[in-house]
């Protein structure tokens, strides 16, 4: 399948976040050839010396194309649980809600549950994900079979995965198809045993791999880890573990310290926000200004359905700049096109896509369009800022991942009804009640 998309308003980000008025995209199977004006376009098809064939020739109509967003945090087979327990403080929400249901799920379950979220990444120009959840393999057959792009990582704990299982799915998963692929991960320090957490950081050296974890949530999960490191902080005590020595990614990052900085640029770690998450559970709010003076790589995720509840990039820039501002008490804090940078760019670092992170000559053609023909994009005075600050999914037109249009103008194309995916979703829960 090779496209052609023309007349757009054209965000490459390939370095910077200016907009090319009458764009044009070239992509050949799953791979984008060109990116840039429509002059530099015809340039470009002079040197071809084979023709291509376009199967699609696309009139963006002054629309916005740029690389899709990377929801860089996600728990996808929780969509389940949306709405099921809300309101409640966070440790009864998890051990009398969250954890008995999901000991009744099964790999099935989690395959279609993960379908569901799929669907709603792509409404919101969703085009990679970074997940955490039980069932790996199942949730590996579930993004394959409907084209997402997914970087799974363990959540290896007390009570579930173990370090055979993570180097076992290492293996296979970063060998199964194009969409898919692994990294080591632990769920926490504080769900996981110090004997783990060592064998854990032996592994990482051995594969040379980067961790990911849940890290510095809550300020009960720092103080708990005080008491048991000799007042280190999780950062601090992974770290003298050995934890780190190539790099890593931490989701939330709500509490650090200085020295937790200092250890996160020495060892190139990035961090991963969740603010709706962070808002709703009570977690408090990232020191995101922090982070970007201090040079660190910056994704931002959803979490999962349960905690946020849904999976809407758009919400999430909004408030990654929102509450930054209210942090700083400073309303110049976090500009509009460092959150944009995060959820495109920074997103897909965090969680080693370096090859989706922008439109450019040899990335994958991992793109959405967005509606300027709408009120909220109206008018236009600068696209960014409409973007993170007045956008919204209903904006997202399409979504291509890996060159494959999977949503457009409305309609999925996943090779599956998206009502008998909702059918079955329901299913699992009233099976629970
Ligand atoms: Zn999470």
């Amino acid at each position: 399948m090779n496209t052609r998309i023309y007349n757009a308003r054209l965000l490459t980000m390939d370095g910077n976040t200016d907009v090319i008025e009458n764009g044009e995209v070239l992509i050949k199977g799953n791979t984008i050839l060109y990116a840039g004006t429509a002059e530099g376009a015809v340039e470009y098809l002079r040197t071809v010396t084979e023709p291509v064939v376009w199967n699609r020739d696309i009139d963006a109509n002054g629309n916005l194309v740029m690389p899709g967003f990377k929801n860089a945090h996600t728990h996808s087979g929780m969509t389940f649980l949306r709405s099921a327990a809300d309101d409640m403080k966070l440790d009864a929400w998890l051990t009398q809600q969250i954890f008995p249901r999901e000991a009744l799920l099964t790999p099935d379950d989690i395959y279609i549950a993960s379908k569901l979220a799929v669907l709603e990444y792509l409404t919101s120009g969703v085009t990679a994900v970074c997940e955490m959840y039980l069932a790996p393999d199942r949730i590996a057959d579930a993004m394959e079979d409907s084209g997402m792009r997914c970087v799974q990582c363990g959540g290896m704990n007390n009570f579930s995965q173990s370090i055979e299982l993570q180097r076992e799915w290492f293996d296979k998963l970063n060998k199964k198809d194009s969409l898919n692929s692994y990294r080591l991960g632990i769920h926490a320090e504080y769900t996981t045993s110090k004997e783990l957490l060592e064998e854990t950081a032996a592994l990482a050296k051995e594969l040379k791999a980067p961790v990911y974890l849940h890290n510095s949530e809550t300020e009960k999960e720092v103080q708990e880890c005080k008491e048991r490191y000799n007042g280190l902080t999780p950062t601090e005590a992974l770290d003298e573990m050995g934890m780190f020595e190539y790099g890593g990614t931490f989701f939330h990052g709500v509490h650090v310290t200085d020295h937790d900085m200092e250890i996160m640029k020495k060892h190139n770690i990035a961090v991963v926000t969740n603010p709706a998450s962070n808002l709703k559970l009570a977690s408090g709010i990232a020191p995101i200004e922090k982070y970007m003076q201090n040079g660190i790589t910056l994704g931002i995720g959803t979490d999962g359905p349960a905690s946020n509840n849904c999976l809407d990039m758009f919400r999430e820039m909004f408030l990654v700049t929102g509450l930054g501002k209210v942090r700083e008490n400073d309303a110049s804090a976090i500009d509009a096109a460092e959150v944009l940078k995060m959820a495109a760019v920074g997103g897909a670092h965090a969680i080693g896509l370096t090859d989706c992170d922008a439109l450019a000559a040899g990335k994958k053609a991992d793109i959405i369009m967005l509606d300027m023909h709408a009120p909220n994009m109206q008018p236009i005075n600068n696209i960014v800022k409409n973007v993170v600050y007045s956008g919204s999914k209903s904006n997202v037109l399409l979504t291509m991942i890996d060159g494959k249009i999977l949503y457009e103008k409305g309609e999925f194309n996943i090779g599956e009804d998206p009502e008998k995916i909702y059918h079955d979703v329901q299913a699992i829960i009233d099976r629970m009640r």
